[in-house]
């Protein structure tokens, strides 16, 4: 069902060999003999991956679709939430690792040429699989909780059987003292650049509680990522 294909989200990079001498291009004037070696993926741009890829899902290339897309913004919140769910499918599949990814060679006239960067077969069967799960769920809450299981297993208590509003936030609504310290700290500690908020712009997680005194359901990495002086929005568990 989903295209192979995300080049165009993927930066790579790669070094080209040639032999002219041997080849004979030399003596043409035109250059055939390059051969791609070394090829590899430098950063994986999931929020463009994600982009895509609701592209692929919900066209909005006729009439109809745009209407279906609208209702669905009545119904569960639409785009936003699809795409928070697209974004989290991708990242439990580990699709922002270099090793998902290949990048095929093809040949030309003129030598190698890079074909694509495609993911892994492996990669793309699960994704495929728990996109078209997603696609059948018609709720917010059966949305969210489907993303929730997949990456964690299981719904901790308080979230088997609530509901979910999309509320914007600043980070210091959160308490975090009350959270995991030690998990904080180690998150601390890694490059959340790809979650700034330039480069992310979605949701960045699922909170409980009460304003000023949240505490963070899920979305560590996202949250702390976020800047302190701009709001973003979360799913909060509504009781
Ligand atoms: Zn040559």
């Amino acid at each position: 069902m989903l295209k192979l294909d995300y080049t165009y989200c993927i930066d790579y990079d790669f070094d080209q060999k040639y032999d002219c001498e041997s080849s004979g291009c030399d003596v043409e004037g035109i250059c055939r003999c390059g051969t791609i070696v070394d090829q590899r993926i430098k950063n994986i741009d999931l929020s463009l991956v994600t982009d895509e890829i609701y592209d692929e899902l919900f066209p909005s290339n006729n009439k109809s679709q745009k209407r279906s897309n609208k209702l669905n913004q009545l119904f569960y919140g639409g785009e936003i939430v699809d795409k928070y769910c697209i974004h989290r499918i991708l990242s439990i599949n580990g699709a922002y690792l270099p090793n998902n990814w290949s990048i095929n060679i093809i040949s030309g006239y003129y030598g190698d040429e890079i074909g694509g960067v495609v993911m892994s077969d492996y990669m793309y069967d699960k994704v495929c699989q728990q996109l078209i799960t997603l696609q059948k769920l018609n709720t917010l809450s059966e949305k969210l909780k489907y993303t929730l299981k997949l990456e964690y297993g299981f719904l901790i208590d308080e979230i088997s059987d609530c509901d979910f509003e999309l509320v914007a936030i600043y980070k210091n609504h959160i308490d975090f003292k009350k959270l995991n310290q030690n998990h904080i700290k180690k998150i601390k500690m890694q490059d959340l650049t790809h979650y700034s908020t330039t480069n992310y712009i979605l949701p960045r997680g699922v909170v409980r509680g009460t304003i000023d005194h949240y505490s963070i359901v899920d979305g560590y990495h996202r949250i702390i990522g976020a800047s302190d002086k701009i709001p973003f929005q979360v799913f909060k568990v509504k009781k």
